[in-house]
């Protein structure tokens, strides 16, 4: 039984490095229909600022779980793209990072209705907010080579179209490439006319290896802290779909061509 009363219970937070925390909460415990079972958020802190990257559903509040963290250090935060599951939180923090791209859809209230008939009761918690989440307050757009300055720590904004138009990739100088939903494990939610735009951000991510072979995937769906493998096979897998595409199965929720591999499932649209 899981009874998520509060912030504390619902959000996972792992100080998985000294610099880093990842904070995960259960997609699955709120809509099993979309087939993924975490959503992961990082924190990168820096010595003076610290980057919060994507701010979750929006089902319990996320800002009092980032300040207990912070120590004194401004806080900066991004979205990797406009999707619910990322930009939940948003109207809680000042100001929102995003792709230019994208800067439209979290401008206006997000509508959520469509979580209304799932079948975990924690989604009422929405009906305070009448299945809405409330834009961000201030939006400041972004693009790619941009570099966000944390003091010992610097970021690159990497943009990866393809999941969606301003989906963006953010590489530290300490080798973590956080992907978004660029490149996960589990289920890739994807558009059949825009697999070369993926296939190309992918092989864009890939080429990073060659100024540095140390660096580590950190994904927003299920497993991080992953290699190099996740972008090749990927890559492999999408290019591969047409040849099993005989084998796919409608999904009336997601309204899209559910499909599997060995090592992903896809949801094409
Ligand atoms: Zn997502």
């Amino acid at each position: 039984m899981n009874n998520y009363l509060n912030s504390e219970q619902w959000f996972e937070v792992v100080n998985y490095k000294e610099y880093l925390y990842v904070i995960r909460e259960r997609l699955d415990e709120i809509d099993p229909r979309f087939y993924t079972t975490y959503t992961n958020l990082y924190l990168v802190m820096g010595s003076h600022s610290a980057l919060l990257i994507d701010t979750g559903c929006g089902l319990f509040p996320l800002k009092p779980i980032i300040d207990d963290l912070l120590s004194e250090r401004e806080l900066l935060v991004i979205n990797t793209h406009s999707h619910f599951d990322h930009i939940g939180g948003n109207n809680e923090f000042n100001k929102i990072f995003i792709h230019s791209k994208e800067v439209k859809y979290v401008s206006e209230p997000f509508d959520i209705t469509f979580l209304q008939n799932s079948p975990k009761e924690i989604v009422k918690r929405y009906q305070s907010k009448n299945y809405t989440l409330r834009p961000a307050k201030n939006i400041q757009a972004i693009k790619d080579e941009e570099i966000i300055d944390l003091g010992d720590i610097s970021i690159e904004v990497i943009h990866t179209p393809g999941h969606s138009p301003g989906c963006i990739s953010l590489l530290t100088n300490k080798s973590e490439l956080f992907t978004g939903d660029t490149a996960h494990y589990g289920m890739m939610y994807l558009t059949k006319k825009t697999f070369p735009i993926i296939l190309s951000s992918i092989s864009k991510l890939i080429d990073l290896y060659k100024k540095s072979e140390n660096i580590e995937l950190y994904p927003s769906h299920e497993q991080f802290a992953v290699g190099k493998e996740l972008l090749v096979d990927l890559s492999e897998g999408i290019k591969n779909i047409d040849n099993i595409w005989d084998t796919k199965i409608r999904d009336d929720f997601l309204e899209a061509w559910i499909i599997e591999d060995e090592i992903f499932k896809y949801a094409i649209f």
